[in-house]
């Protein structure tokens, strides 16, 4: 993998939500690893051994996927130093042929777009995300899906337990109008009760919105990745090389085996920049 060489957060946004992510993952943990699960079975239960595989599994994945995510440098570089021959360079920005990029002065390929936040142009361009504070394209692609996957599974997996914990094992405390109360307005309740009881229900809140939005945010990212586009190409099929094909363009080779580990290798067929060979397999697919 190379690696980038800025990889701070360039603007206030990017950095409020970066940090935001790099604190509320090892909080959530400790919170369900030391409070909800030892709350759920009792101190001594052996339940709480066998939850803590699962837990820490999800903790190495989602932590090295997103660093792994902000880390990785997909940005088109000094690698393109030839255009082929018999192709014309366009001017100003695009993504459909090859063009000369003006902040960048170099010729970018297609598919490739500059982002104004990173200062670079980048290799098949998905989008910016604030949460890891870098553009998400061609070479981190792997990451950022497993990222959010399993960002997926572990709200899931919190929210569950966070239920049964707040409204059944404590729910003599919870269950009233002020719990409701706090919920619906949980920044003005910590303002005002600063109790562990009210950070408890803050955990909770921010793994139940994290649910939905990563819920959203994979099915949104999964059916681009299975349809061959990105953000910028809104249903197009000029690079759909079918299903799996697709998948293994995102995820690499070792596609199947990925969710394990970012560490695994799983190298990708394609070098993110000469996509006319791509273009050309899928019209024959059609
Ligand atoms: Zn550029
Ligand atoms: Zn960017």
């Amino acid at each position: 993998m190379k690696i980038r060489k800025r990889f701070l957060p360039r603007t206030v946004q990017d950095g409020v939500a970066t940090t935001f992510m790099a604190a509320i993952i090892p909080i959530t943990f400790w919170f369900e690893v030391y409070v909800v699960i030892p709350g759920v079975h009792g101190v001594d239960s052996i339940y709480n051994w066998i939850h803590l595989g699962p837990a820490l599994f999800l903790l190495f994945n989602i932590s090295l996927n997103m660093l792994a995510t902000i880390m990785c440098d997909t940005s088109c570089g000094s690698e393109i130093v030839q255009v082929p021959e018999n192709v014309k360079v366009s001017s100003g920005l695009g993504s459909k042929s090859w063009h000369l990029c003006s902040t960048c002065e170099a010729v970018a390929p297609p598919r490739a777009w500059h982002c104004n936040t990173c200062g670079i142009c980048v290799l098949k361009r998905d989008h910016h995300c604030v949460f890891t504070g870098c553009c998400i394209g061609h070479r981190n692609h792997r990451y950022f899906i497993l990222f959010v996957l399993h960002l997926f599974i572990a709200t899931l997996y919190g929210s569950i337990l966070n239920n049964y914990f707040i409204w059944f094992v404590r729910g003599e405390e919870f269950r009233n109008w002020t719990s409701v109360m706090k919920i619906v307005f949980p920044l003005a309740m910590l303002m005002i009760d600063i109790s562990t009881k009210q950070y408890y229900l803050v955990i909770y809140l921010i793994n139940m919105v994290g649910m939905c939005f990563t819920g959203v945010l994979l099915i949104y990212h999964g059916k681009k990745m299975l349809s061959g586009t990105v953000v910028h190409e809104s249903n197009s099929k000029d690079y759909d090389l079918g299903r799996l094909e697709n998948v293994r363009m995102v995820l690499g080779k070792r596609w199947h085996l990925t969710w394990l580990s970012p560490f695994l290798e799983s190298e990708l067929p394609h070098n993110g920049i000469n996509w006319d060979c791509v273009q050309k397999e899928a019209r024959k697919a059609k």
